[in-house]
């Protein structure tokens, strides 16, 4: 391993720090991107990380404001997994993905990008996951 190899390495391990990967780090993140793009608006109750799912990254039931998270996730740019939690959120206040949904979730910037990431990451995994979720 090279020098530079190293130095990247010891980067990647700080981004990945061990507090986001908890429940409560979730929680912490989804108040933090709604006070910064939804206008505190969409707070959930809970947020979960939960096994991975066969169809879909992440589901949200807005009846008790719950939101979980597939553990194939922990391993994404938090950059990523932002874009998740944001369209999450956005769920809370509109259900499912209409042009007011998309308009929400656009206030964040890198939207596009995740998307892409997400269909790249399950076609290169053959995870077969098209949607990011799906309606409870
Ligand atoms: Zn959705």
């Amino acid at each position: 391993m090279t020098e530079m190899e190293r130095k990247l390495q010891r980067t990647e391990s700080k981004r990945a720090a061990p507090s986001r990967n908890t429940d409560a780090a979730l929680l912490a993140r989804c108040a933090q991107l709604s006070a910064r793009y939804l206008d505190r608006s969409a707070l959930p109750v809970s947020v979960r990380w939960v096994p991975p799912m066969r169809t879909r990254w992440a589901s949200c039931t807005p009846v008790d404001k719950t939101i979980r998270v597939s553990e194939r996730l922990r391993q994404v740019p938090a950059w990523v997994l932002d874009y998740v939690l944001v369209h999450e959120l956005a769920h809370l206040r509109v259900a499912g993905h209409d042009a007011e949904f998309w308009e929400l979730v656009r206030r964040y910037p890198k939207t596009e990008r995740a998307i892409g990431y997400l269909e790249g990451l399950s076609a290169a995994a053959g995870w077969g996951i098209s949607e990011l979720d799906a309606e409870d």
